[in-house]
């Protein structure tokens, strides 16, 4: 990890064409038993949004099935520790796109918490992302499904490193037209007429407002095409499902097939497409060179009650920076790498999947600004323990909680979605053994002073280095 912290303005391209050079280190992962350089693995990043850490059946949701998660599972490794960069949706895919917290990219906010239609800001453009890092490498690219970082053309995922676009620019619920049914009426018999949401190819509106009840076969047919397109090259798949946050559309063939309602029979669909890619993967040879990660954007939206998943036994969910929010279920497979039925209880994050990827594929990871992910290969191989022993707990731009070791401290804690005055400044910090206590029930702080005195230090270095990034979420659109 980089701690040098001067500011990086250089063009994009610039700064690939600088920093994707073939390291040393990352040569080797390159070369086969016999030394002869082989081809660098493709990387499949499935991204499902607010699904809770309770929502899948082996992870021990008892009514939902999920065969095909739950084969990727056995087949692969659950990681039980594995945290996203924020607990809603921008900035949360700010951190995994840059392996940086979006507080030093500028996609984090304490007043309008994502971005929104009218929003003019985005992920600016001397950010690194991973599609940047592996097209340098000579990867095919695409992006399919909800991006969220900037709908401006300026921000659109082919103006950040990937060669194709299909999916819609944000959260399926904005856009809501005037004379839907009110308040949550809306959500609880959704039709696609009650939000003008806007389909997009690369950088066209295809369809507005987008049939959202096929979205997540759209989204399948369109990734399963790509895969089979670039056998001949690696290739970076980011399926990123605009399910199973609400408003709940899910393909005919869905229609009551669970017993959880409505949102079972969405969960059900993504573990559909789960298994499509996954068999496509197979049959295309691609198997064994493929390190495919299936992941949350963040918690579950539990105030939308039945129609939001579940955080298991996690406290809270999406809003919050207790743990229901931030971390998630976390699935890697890559057979004959990753060991089978394999589990990681060490922490992990998507903040590292950027630098895992641009080891596994011979490129370098940044060295001109500071990063905030590690390589998580020994873990992911069952060669090492995991290198994160630490992850921050941001709410837009303030630090809320970190977590160092097993320990946990809240310095501040709120509810996910209120006003200030439900916002509770903990001195000492609230402590939490979240190994004993995943649940965050018993406050140990009178009992570890010194766990405290640890995390305090870990926060002061932190702080003494970090440089936020030009607010990006509270730009607006002043004509529209
Ligand atoms: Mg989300």
């Amino acid at each position: 990890m980089s701690t040098r912290t001067h500011a990086a303005m250089v063009p994009t391209f610039a700064a690939a064409a600088v920093l994707l050079t073939l390291g040393l280190a990352a040569e080797s992962e390159l070369r086969g038993e016999d030394s002869a350089p082989r081809r660098p693995p493709n990387l499949v990043i499935i991204f499902a949004d607010d699904m809770g850490y309770g929502d899948i059946a082996s992870w021990g949701h008892p009514s939902i099935h999920t065969p095909h998660l739950d084969q990727m599972a056995a087949e692969g490794q659950k990681w039980t520790s594995f945290y996203v960069a924020a607990s809603v949706c921008t900035p949360s895919r700010a951190g995994l796109m840059t392996g940086r917290l979006p507080i030093r990219s500028g996609m984090c906010s304490d007043t309008r918490r994502v971005l929104f239609p009218d929003s003019a800001g985005g992920l600016p453009d001397e950010e690194i992302t991973i599609a940047e890092i592996l097209s340098g490498r000579g990867y095919a690219t695409a992006c399919v499904g909800k991006w969220h970082l900037g709908h401006l053309p300026q921000y659109l995922p082919i103006r950040h490193g990937f060669d194709r676009y299909f999916g819609l620019p944000y959260s399926n619920d904005m856009d809501r037209v005037a004379s839907s049914p009110p308040g949550r009426q809306a959500f609880l018999a959704p039709e696609i007429s009650f939000w003008n949401v806007p389909l997009i190819r690369d950088a066209e509106i295809i369809e507005r407002p987008a049939d959202q009840t096929t979205l997540t076969k759209r989204y399948t047919e369109e990734a399963v095409r790509f895969i089979r397109e670039s056998r001949g090259q690696p290739f970076f798949l980011y399926l990123a499902h605009t399910m199973p946050h609400v408003p709940l559309f899910r393909s005919p063939e869905f229609v009551g097939r669970s017993l959880r309602g409505l949102y079972g029979d969405v969960i059900e669909e993504i573990d559909w497409s789960v298994g499509q890619v996954l068999q496509t993967l197979r049959e295309e040879g691609l198997a064994e060179n493929t390190w495919v990660v299936f992941t949350s954007d963040n918690g579950p939206w539990l105030s939308y009650d039945e129609q939001g998943g579940s955080a298991g036994l996690l406290r809270n969910g999406k809003g919050s920076t207790w743990e229901g929010g931030m971390r998630v279920p976390c699935v890697m497979w890559w057979p004959g790498r990753i060991p089978a039925g394999s589990f990681v209880r060490e922490m992990g994050s998507t903040l590292d999947i950027l630098p895992t990827a641009a080891h596994l594929a011979g490129a370098e990871v940044p060295q001109d600004r500071v990063m905030d992910g590690f390589d998580l290969r020994a873990a992911m191989f069952g060669t090492g323990p995991s290198p994160r022993n630490h992850m921050f707990f941001y709410r837009g731009r303030q630090l809320y909680a970190v977590r160092l070791g097993p320990y946990k401290a809240h310095f501040i804690t709120q509810e996910p979605y209120s006003a200030n005055a439900n916002r509770q400044v903990h001195e000492p910090p609230l402590l939490f053994h979240l190994e004993v206590d995943p649940g965050e029930h018993w406050d140990v702080a009178s009992a570890h002073p010194e766990v405290i005195a640890e995390i305090r230090e870990l926060v002061a270095r932190h702080q003494a280095e970090l440089q936020p990034g030009e607010p990006q979420l509270d730009k607006k659109i002043t004509q529209r």
